[in-house]
């Protein structure tokens, strides 16, 4: 048994994978025994990842606020508290915040055998984003 008391401070998303501004904790981290990545996610309003995959794929828990969700050439979903997504493996998309509300999620994942859990593209462009918000 390992308890791990909340001592570090809140990590912020890189600029470089997130638009916006979006808040991190550590749920579980990956070990050389064990691949299970979960992680609490705080998005700020308008602030969403950048499209991305997973090698094996990725689940989002929404617990509060509104959210948005879209996989490339899907339709953008609006997501809200109790929902949960899969996202497949290698499967390109993006999720965050609606415009006007926070939104807070749990990812789990599991990392690939070299430790990776993710692989970015290019952010959301800002027009596609604002489409979908009008949309909502
Ligand atoms: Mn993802």
């Amino acid at each position: 048994m390992k308890v791990t008391r909340q001592t570090k401070p809140t990590g912020t998303g890189p600029k470089e994978w997130f638009t916006g501004s979006v808040y991190i904790d550590p749920i579980a981290e990956p070990t050389d025994g064990h691949g299970l990545s979960a992680s609490s996610v705080h998005f700020t309003p308008g602030a969403r990842t950048a499209w991305h995959t997973h090698p094996k794929g990725q689940t989002i828990f929404v617990v509060e606020g509104v959210g948005l969700a879209q996989r490339r050439g899907g339709s953008i979903e609006v997501i809200r508290p109790g929902d949960r997504v899969f996202f497949e493996p290698g499967e390109e998309h993006w999720h965050g915040a609606a415009p006007d509300r926070f939104m807070v999620h749990i990812a789990m994942l599991e990392v690939d055998e070299q430790g990776n859990a993710a692989s970015w593209l290019e952010h959301v462009d800002e027009q596609e984003y604002a489409r979908a918000a009008l949309e909502r």
